[in-house]
């Protein structure tokens, strides 16, 4: 059983708490992604997962077992790192063979015949004889999979393992691993800041800021049903628009517009005054000023003030007439709907697609 608890895992280093009170249930071969910004505490978890880092209060479960006095060889767990860390003097299939070198009950014979399972499956069976510096980093990538796997561990850790990878490279790997991950069935934990990968890689996400949980869920339950304003800002990309406003009676005030609350945001709201209304930018409808009215939205004049056009869709930065680059708004819009800089156009933002948060806990209420 690969499934993992933490309760309550804090780990201070010195006057910084780099994880507050994290808990979380992780099943049996699920594939989460903990993800945050750079500093949030994200391998700090990890290292604690796998015995790198002692934690300073709270617990850690693999498969019901008691971790935190275990040695990290005794966790049942293989990780792999942003720097693949090869030994440079060994061959692929030394490299590989290395990962069993502290576990017991293998005959030699056994311990090469898994090597070569383990380089059939990842595709480098014709590189074993190679030294890592004769491989592509796409390559070397593979090979510290290949030592992670050999072991057939209950976990996998993985902090960062396709950083180092082109842009092009990152995606391709990013497909492997997933189909790797689910043929092993390995409970996996991996650790990224990059959001596309925590969205497209995982059964569920864990987004981490400030050493603490925000939200845990699918990608789509973060994406459409974010906790905060922090995750919402963070999952998505370009990211949600955020605005802040005050409701005065059944209308959220800001400089960007007036907007009518409708029955369900008003009861959503509750009595809180001081709001943030997010919206994200593929939910705002653009068109042009003699454009038919979209049924059921709230229509507000705009002003085009950058277009970048990225082939597929544009993004757009609308701001009030005259109003300031710095509080644009954004929206997305599809490829070949052309919109020039300076033109005005009408943006609707249908009720359905509106998130509302209050603005001195960034908690959501809608
Ligand atoms: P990144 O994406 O940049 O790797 P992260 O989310 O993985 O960041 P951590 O490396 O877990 O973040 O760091 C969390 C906090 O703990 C940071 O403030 C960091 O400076 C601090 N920290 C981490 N390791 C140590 C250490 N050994 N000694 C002191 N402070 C540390």
């Amino acid at each position: 059983m690969g499934s993992i608890q933490l309760e309550n895992l804090t780990k201070r280093f010195g006057d910084t708490v780099a994880v507050e009170e994290l808990s979380l249930d992780i099943a049996d071969e699920e594939f989460l992604v903990l993800v945050g910004p750079s500093g949030c505490g994200k391998s700090t978890t990890l290292r604690c997962l796998a015995g790198l880092e002692t934690p300073s209060s709270g617990d850690i479960y693999i498969g019901n077992d008691h971790m935190n006095y275990r040695v990290p060889q005794n966790r049942d767990i293989a990780m792999v790192f942003q720097d693949y860390a090869l030994y440079p003097h060994m061959t692929v299939r030394q490299n590989i063979r290395y990962g069993l070198e502290e576990e017991p009950g293998y005959t030699s014979e056994e311990r090469d015949a898994r090597v070569e399972e383990v380089a059939e499956t990842l595709g480098i069976a014709d590189l074993l004889d190679r030294n890592p510096d004769e491989l592509s980093g796409g390559q070397q990538q593979r090979v510290a999979l290949g030592r992670a796997i050999v072991r057939d561990p209950e976990v996998f850790l993985m902090d960062e393992p396709l950083s180092n990878l082109d842009a092009k490279l990152r995606a391709e790997m990013r497909t492997e691993l997933q189909s790797l991950q689910s043929d092993l069935k390995v409970t996996t934990v991996y650790v990224t800041h990059n959001q596309t990968e925590a969205m497209t890689m995982s059964d569920r996400i864990a987004v981490m800021n400030d050493g603490r949980l925000q939200q845990v869920g699918t990608p789509l339950e973060c994406y459409h049903e974010p906790n905060n304003t922090f995750v919402a800002g963070f999952i998505g990309e370009p990211m949600m628009n955020l605005v802040s406003g005050t409701r005065s009676e059944s209308t959220f005030v800001s400089d960007h517009f007036e907007y009518p609350l409708d029955d369900g945001l008003r009861a959503a709201v509750g009595d809180h005054e001081e709001l943030i209304l997010g919206i994200r930018p593929e939910d705002i409808v653009v068109r042009g000023e003699g454009d038919e009215a979209e049924p059921g939205a709230t229509d507000f004049r705009f002003e085009v003030r950058v277009v970048e056009p990225h082939g597929d869709q544009n993004v757009l930065h609308l701001t009030r007439p005259g109003g300031d680059i710095d509080d644009a708004l954004q929206a997305v819009t599809g490829g070949m709907h052309l919109l020039s800089q300076g033109e005005q156009v009408v943006v609707s933002i249908d009720p359905g697609k509106v998130h509302l948060f209050d603005a001195a806990t960034g908690t959501a209420l809608h």
